[in-house]
């Protein structure tokens, strides 16, 4: 017990940029690697940032009051804004957009497969400066799956969010459902990888009612009066109540810590491979069924025009006197289907 709060402590470095940078002059700006946008500067009526906090992950230190311990570096009124499950295009942007609009920023934990499917929306997640962890690489509960799918679960998920970003993200990693277990806590001790918990549920998986995710924190944040929230950009509901959750967190007087890492999190070469693999193995697969696709395409355009397809015949791929083939709408590579955390039937995620 003493050496785990120990660790905790001293796993922290706190930078208190903000309260420092005031003391000289009132304009002063948290120091980020991606400045917040430049109209942030004039704006006073934002949520804003309060202070930057950089985590040590050395021996993989465990946060949020729900299931660890008390977040020490969270003063009373102060909140991290984490997202989980995502990325999801539209719902994904709406909640950049409206943390745009607050000049704040948050974490996101996205699923590794989730990130392979989209993987321009997490890179724009990184592009306007929040910090990018994981959450596994395919959603699984690790209570029911055994130690090495649990190792894999992890590590696949590590090298798939390094390979879409094309850089480590933060040692920060959030349990699908919460559901941590002794077995994965110990390898992510190794690892040096921090775990996150959270103190605040907008329960916004329960809901398609932008009014219950405002609700949920808000009363949640009355009691508990810190903490990490816990929100998915991959729910309508989130992404419709961003907008007014930070304006009662700015109207309540709570004020906004952006996490960042004191390090990048290391991938292990043997998980790199395999995911690329499969990167290669998947992209292949759409090719191929794409060549179909347009050979399709130019046998029913040459059906079209009148012109019969001989029986046995390889259709003209572009018949020049014929229609051509409709262009076909950019879709992702990969989307994964059928799985659990998705809109369809997503209850009980936490
Ligand atoms: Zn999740």
């Amino acid at each position: 017990m003493t050496s785990k709060l120990g660790r905790g402590a001293l796993g922290l470095i706190i930078t208190w940029v903000f309260a420092l940078a005031a003391q000289s002059t009132e304009a002063a700006e948290p120091d980020l690697a991606v400045p917040l946008p430049a109209a942030c500067a004039a704006k006073t009526d934002v949520l804003g940032l309060s202070r930057v906090v950089e985590i040590d992950t050395t021996a993989g230190p465990r946060f949020g009051a729900s299931q660890y311990k008390d977040n020490a570096f969270l003063e009373d009124g102060e909140v991290v804004l984490t997202f989980d499950d995502g990325p999801a295009h539209k719902y994904t942007l709406a909640v950049l957009d409206a943390l745009d609009a607050e000049c704040t920023r948050a974490t996101f934990f996205p699923v590794g497969r989730m990130a392979l499917a989209d993987p321009e929306t997490l890179r724009e997640v990184a592009k306007r400066g929040h910090t990018v962890g994981l959450h596994s690489w395919s959603h699984k509960n690790f209570k029911s799956i055994s130690t090495a799918k649990g190792k894999e679960e992890i590590e696949l998920g590590l090298s798939a969010v390094n390979h879409v970003l094309g850089a480590p993200p933060a040692p920060f990693f959030r349990f699908p459902y919460l559901a941590d277990t002794k077995t994965a806590l110990s390898h992510l001790e190794t690892r040096n990888l921090g775990v996150f918990s959270i103190e605040v549920d907008s329960r916004d998986f329960t809901t398609r009612n932008p009014g219950n995710v405002l609700r949920n924190v808000v009363n949640q944040l009355k009691t508990a009066r810190k903490g990490i929230i816990l929100f998915h950009d991959l729910q309508p509901s989130t992404a419709s109540a961003m907008p007014s959750v930070l304006a009662a967190l700015r109207t309540g007087g709570f004020k906004v810590v952006h996490l960042i890492p004191k390090a990048p999190a290391a991938t292990l070469p043997e998980y790199d491979a395999v995911l690329a693999k499969e990167f290669e193995r998947r992209k292949g697969v759409v090719a191929s069924a794409a060549v179909s696709e347009a050979a399709a395409g130019a046998a029913k355009g040459t059906e079209a025009s009148g012109q019969a397809t001989p029986k046995g015949d390889t259709p003209p791929v572009a018949a020049s006197d014929g229609p051509k083939p409709r262009p076909r709408a950019k879709k992702p590579f990969w989307r994964p289907a059928g799985d659990d955390w998705q809109l369809r039937g997503y209850i009980g995620d936490e």
